[in-house]
């Protein structure tokens, strides 16, 4: 170890386990990349001011977890949150809505950065892939990505999930509510939290998602906003769910999902996962009309979620699921002698530019310690030479599986093993 660790609340992402997390980013991004969705990348930091308006100062992510800092030049940024509010500044400042083609469907990956608490599947430092649907109101794309989540986590054999549902209204009805809401938090005459009270004045939707027991209890009876949403979001929500059905993806409606972001209207989901225990989560998203003119854009009726990589890793863990991750080395050589090291240096180098993943034993180790490393490294073929193998012209080939090894001519192998490789069955 060296005098330094990584920061705390982060964690390095190291082989053999960090093939899964490129794994899981491919089969999250697989479904969106055939579904229309053109990839974005936008910069790990931001004006402060984009998180501060767009994500909602009294939410918990700008107020206590947003790292935020000043730069020599004196601007005022913040590694980015959370993905949405930066796709969304990219794509109006890249004028993708006036292209004419409506809806703008975008997907990214990267990393997001949080003061939080750090526990078992909360990281200061963590990574998400996500989708954006901007500039269309229509109940199909609220639709289209909630099925494209629940295909993405099918296809890695995830089971134990499922999926959230509600509405939050829009802003005919949402603030009527809010009033309603307000009013019968105010008057709870029981004792609660100074930070709670706050909420009830700021943010009283997100006192419904406490989670304390002691705080849920009081919440019995609370107005609920399905009994305040006005008729089009009504039937916004019901068309939604009728798609989903009709596409066999199974929701429970969840009347007290209300999300830690401000920017959200109508639908709103979230993908929980049974085994991860409190930091159940493993992805969340829904429809944002205002954000856009909350960052000064136009009107611009949105849709998106972001998956968490991490917790999806740790879901996949949970439910003991092996990904296939195939071998990342075909071929491995050893050359006997420094003769050997140069020719089967140069066969590798022609292996890998014809397409054949293979690697080397470095280091001009004995043949045992060769041999292991061929092992760990899970190639298909071992290429042995020593000095009598070159006399002849020939280099042994073993296959790794059958322990069978045979001279080959060394002008032939590279075909020879590019045959078996492709070999149905290799
Ligand atoms: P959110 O924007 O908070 O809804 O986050 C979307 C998804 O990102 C969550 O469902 C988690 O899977 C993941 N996520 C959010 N915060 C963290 C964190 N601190 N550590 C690990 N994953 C996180």
């Amino acid at each position: 170890m060296s005098t330094f660790q990584a920061p705390k609340g982060t964690y390095d992402l190291t082989p053999p386990r960090s093939a899964k997390f490129l794994a899981v980013r491919e089969a999250i991004s697989a479904p969106l990349r055939n579904s229309g969705y053109g990839y974005i990348e936008t910069p790990g930091f931001e004006d402060v001011n984009l998180f501060a308006r767009g994500v909602g100062e009294s939410t918990d992510i700008v107020s206590k977890e947003m790292y935020a800092f000043e730069t020599k030049g004196g601007d005022k940024l913040a590694l980015r949150p959370e993905g949405t509010a930066s796709v969304l500044r990219a794509a109006l400042e890249a004028n993708l809505h006036k292209a004419g083609n409506l809806p703008v469907k975008l997907w990214y990956s990267g990393s997001y950065y949080r003061y939080e608490r750090p526990q078992a599947g909360r990281y200061r430092h963590f990574s998400q892939v996500g989708a954006e649907a901007i500039g269309t109101e229509d109940p199909a794309l609220d639709a289209e990505l909630i099925i494209l989540a629940d295909q993405a986590y099918r296809s890695l054999g995830l089971t134990r999930f499922r999926i959230l549902l509600n509405s939050l209204g829009d802003k005919e009805c949402r603030p009527v509510y809010r009033e309603a809401l307000q009013g019968f938090l105010r008057d709870l005459d029981l004792d609660l939290d100074e930070e709670t009270r706050r909420r009830i004045e700021i943010n009283p939707l997100r006192v419904l998602d406490d989670k304390r027991t002691d705080v849920r209890k009081q919440l019995v009876g609370a107005p609920m906003l399905r009994d305040y949403l006005c008729d089009a979001c009504k039937a916004y929500h019901e068309e939604v769910r009728v798609l989903l059905t009709a596409a066999g993806v199974v929701y429970e409606d969840d009347e007290k999902l209300v999300r830690g972001l401000d920017y959200y209207t109508r639908t709103t989901f979230e993908f929980v996962h049974d085994g991860l225990g409190s930091q159940s989560a493993v992805g969340g998203g829904g429809r944002y009309d205002g954000l856009s003119e909350m960052i000064g854009g136009p009107a611009l009726p949105s849709v998106g979620w972001a998956l968490g990589v991490d917790r999806t890793v740790l879901a996949l863990e949970a439910e003991g699921v092996e990904l296939p991750i195939p071998a990342a080395t075909s071929v491995y050589a050893v050359p006997l002698g420094e003769e050997a090291r140069r020719v089967l240096f140069g066969l590798v180098t022609q292996l890998r530019r014809e397409g054949v993943a293979t690697d080397f034993a470095f280091g001009g180790r004995g043949l045992k310690g060769a041999m292991k490393s061929a092992n760990r490294s899970g190639a298909r073929f071992t290429l042995v030479a020593g000095e009598r193998d070159l006399a002849e012209g020939n280099v042994q080939l073993k296959d790794m599986e059958s322990g069978e090894q045979e001279a080959v001519a060394l002008a032939d192998v590279s075909e020879v093993i590019r045959g078996r490789l492709s070999a149905p069955g290799a």
